[in-house]
């Protein structure tokens, strides 16, 4: 799979860059086109069947994205039950995932710690100052580690689920909060959603960051690069950094906003398809073959930990999947994206 590409009748030997564009576009199954179709209800259906086909039988997680989205955001009330019941759900177990990444999340809602040679990079920061104290804290606590050496925090995106808990770790640790500017820009101006259930955001301070496409974070042995994927929020973060499974080196992404909970928004669909694009081949480049994810029903994360817990050191770590299906992973997503930005179109 990594030189050839099934679906399209014949194989292609990728030895140029030309033909590992084409196998990109055929990854993506029905990627835009100038002569793209008017929009119709055959389009949107093509678009799911290309998503599901790429799903296969190991990531139909992930067509929960082509479901229909609503076209008006929940009204506050609504966001407040249900963001409620989430939260009420009993925490799974914190554990590793890699020798060097840890997951400390709640159940519906991830966070990760990288573990440096200089200190702790958090991915995310849960719903709440009490989560993070309880699971991000308490959960670093169990599994060895000192949430003092906690030196960055990575926001994904400026959604509450994610920057709750951030001021409360910024603070006590003096930890950097690194965020995008059109994310730091919305948290500071409009939230997207606004609920009382959340933690604030986080204040901008001197130190914090506002991460541009590409930037890296590095603290001793370990850099993380900031890709901006828009789509979910017009500033998501998707991190990509090295993991490495019983001394073995894998490079993962963390997808940084997978919803479409935005209403109908065509050019934010748009942008987020391109995303799976860009990262589509950017999953070509560097060979990334772990998928994670900020929510563990996209990324399977707690049966996965739960698999790891039974046998701690497995000869295949069941959070790496191969560059070829991170890489299906993205055309899923960008699939379903496609087939939701046709159905808006319709109505
Ligand atoms: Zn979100």
């Amino acid at each position: 799979m990594a030189t050839q590409r099934k679906n399209s009748g014949q194989a292609f030997p990728l030895k140029t860059a030309a033909l590992a564009a084409v196998a990109i576009v055929l990854a993506q199954g029905c990627a835009r086109t100038p002569q793209q179709q008017a929009p119709s209800e055959a389009t949107v259906a093509a678009h799911v069947a290309g998503a599901t086909r790429a799903a296969r039988s190991d990531l139909t997680a992930l067509l929960t994205l082509c479901k229909p989205a609503p076209a008006a955001r929940p009204p506050q009330a609504e966001l407040d039950k249900g963001l409620a019941a989430f939260i009420a759900r009993p925490a799974p177990p914190p554990g590793q995932a890699f020798d060097n990444l840890y997951f400390v999340g709640a159940d519906w809602v991830s966070a990760w710690a990288i573990k440096t040679s200089d200190g702790i990079i958090l991915i995310d920061a849960l719903n709440t100052q009490a989560e993070a104290a309880a699971l991000i804290e308490g959960g670093m606590r169990k599994l060895g580690l000192d949430p003092a050496q906690i030196k960055y925090v990575i926001v994904t995106h400026g959604h509450g689920d994610h920057y709750g808990g951030a001021p409360y770790l910024a603070e006590k640790y003096r930890a950097r909060v690194v965020m995008s500017e059109a994310d730091w820009t919305m948290t500071e101006t409009k939230l997207e959603f606004a609920t009382p259930i959340w933690g604030a955001p986080p204040k901008r301070g001197a130190g914090d960051i506002s991460a541009k496409d590409g930037d890296r974070v590095t603290l001793g042995d370990t850099s993380v690069t900031l890709y901006l994927t828009p789509g979910h929020t017009m500033g998501t973060i998707s991190p990509v950094f090295d993991v490495t499974s019983n001394g073995q080196k894998h490079r993962a992404m963390l997808w940084g906003g997978t919803g479409f909970n935005f209403g109908k928004d065509v050019p934010r669909l748009d942008s987020y398809i391109g995303a799976t694009q860009r990262m589509g081949a950017i999953v070509q480049t560097q060979r990334i073959d772990v998928l994670l994810s900020n929510h563990s029903n996209i990324d399977g994360s707690q049966a996965k930990l739960a698999a790891l817990r039974q046998q701690p050191a497995p000869a295949t770590n069941p959070f790496v999947l191969g560059t070829p299906t991170v890489e299906r992973a993205l055309a899923v997503m960008g699939g379903c994206a496609e087939a939701q930005r046709d159905r808006f179109l319709l109505q």
